[in-house]
């Protein structure tokens, strides 16, 4: 079991499971939502995951048909994405996350779109796109 919280306190969360499928995105959209080189994002089992305070003050915003990324309100946190073509899994940024993690990054994505002030450790892979497993 996972336990995080936004930066503020009044988002928190529980995950029940497990974390997989966790990259490092380098693309325009992270780099712009998350203020810095890049996000860290995995996958979650949607019925895994808690909003256990603070619900309420969760926003949303739309970024393409489908597509939301949910933050807190008062801090601007992220928490969550979600995607209405599979909803039986949400995006959880591991930055949320308070307890230690055991899952690992498996891959740097979308490096083509990488700030050109950033440079990538090389002991992941790097792709130009998603990772090619991806569902
Ligand atoms: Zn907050
Ligand atoms: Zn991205």
């Amino acid at each position: 079991m996972y336990l995080g919280k936004c930066l503020c306190g009044e988002v928190s969360i529980r995950l029940n499971g497990s974390i997989s499928d966790i990259i490092h995105c380098h693309c325009s959209l992270c780099r712009k939502n998350s203020g810095t080189a890049f996000a860290t994002n995995g996958f979650i089992n949607t019925a895994d995951f808690e909003i256990t305070s603070g619900k309420s003050s969760l926003s949303s915003f739309s970024f393409k048909p489908g597509r939301s990324r949910h933050f807190c309100s008062q801090c601007g946190s992220p928490v969550y994405s979600s995607n209405e073509d599979d909803p039986k899994r949400l995006r959880i940024r591991l930055g949320i996350i308070d307890s230690d993690i055991k899952e690992r990054p498996i891959s740097h994505n979308f490096v083509s779109s990488k700030a050109n002030w950033e440079v990538l450790e090389a002991d992941l892979p790097h792709y130009e796109g998603l990772e090619p497993n991806r569902k």
